[in-house]
């Protein structure tokens, strides 16, 4: 199907680690259950993080353990570490993926390192899932606004995305934390990426804050991208991002893309009830 968009799930883990009132497990495996009717190929299920940064995501390894699995999704984490790593493989994720920042700034409140070290640390775990034929995705926050930086140099975000594939990762996704990215800039950083890696090794993930996202889809969609994060719901902003909005909602993407002639195998009236689950749950 060579119009065919993937869409990839970010609701429970994305769209819900920032939320402040604590999300009950049995309400995540009820959302991850109903978004598993959807036609997703992968949802990202949770974050295998340190309690004390992201208490919302703390029940990982029970949400993994209390879905029900649709054989044709691929359930995935993130892992900012080898123990994260290591209790997600007892978690059975399918997939997982590791982050950085093309700012500075944003690296040292995000993670306490350097971008270089950030990189580093990772390479024991995208070695040890190479060995287990586990595939790692990379994330890149902060590919053209940094909230404490301003603007970020597209040049360093093509760097980071070059070393992260070496490190291994199959596909880079494009984050733009605040959502204050132009269809102009993502053009530039798409085109920094473009010249180490081809479209197919690319995602974006754009949050809506100022309702780039769409206008930023399209501008990926013209270079050949065809991997886009979204939350039900639009979901989700950034604890280390002040004033960030949700990502992109998924509904709002497959329309996008089904208006313009993409295939996506999603089911439109499941994606509206997840929606609704999504949106219910973080009201109080
Ligand atoms: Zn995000």
């Amino acid at each position: 199907m060579r119009n065919l968009v993937n869409i990839f799930e970010m609701s429970p883990r994305d769209g819900l680690q920032n939320e402040k009132k604590f999300i009950s497990t049995d309400e995540k495996v009820f959302l991850i259950d109903q978004l598993s009717q959807c036609g997703f190929n992968k949802i990202e299920t949770s974050s295998f993080v340190s309690h004390k940064w992201v208490p919302q995501l703390a029940d990982a390894a029970e949400v993994f353990s209390k879905i029900n699995r649709n054989k044709n999704t691929k359930y995935t984490a993130l892992t900012p570490n080898e123990r994260g790593f290591n209790d997600a493989l007892n978690a059975n994720v399918d997939e997982v993926a590791i982050f950085t920042a093309a700012s500075e700034t944003f690296c040292k409140k995000n993670t306490n390192c350097d971008i270089e070290t950030s990189l580093k640390r990772f390479i024991p775990i995208t070695e040890k899932a190479s060995k287990l034929n586990i595939p790692v995705r990379g994330y890149i926050s902060c590919v053209t606004h940094c909230p404490y930086e301003n603007f970020v140099n597209p040049k360093i975000v093509g760097q980071i995305a070059k070393d992260l594939f070496k490190m291994g990762c199959y596909e880079i996704s494009l984050g733009d934390t605040t959502g204050k990215g132009t269809p102009d800039q993502t053009l530039e950083v798409v085109k920094e990426c473009l010249k180490y890696l081809s479209a197919d090794k690319l995602a974006g993930h754009f949050h809506d804050t100022y309702q780039n996202a769409l206008d930023n889809i399209n501008v990926c969609l013209e270079n050949g991208i065809k991997t886009f994060d979204a939350s039900v719901g639009g979901l989700g902003g950034c604890p280390y991002s002040p004033g960030a909005k949700g990502n992109v909602a998924t509904e709002k993407v497959n329309k996008l893309l089904l208006s313009k002639g993409y295939e996506t195998n999603l089911d439109r009236d499941r994606l509206k009830e997840c929606s609704v689950i999504a949106q219910k749950l973080i009201l109080n």
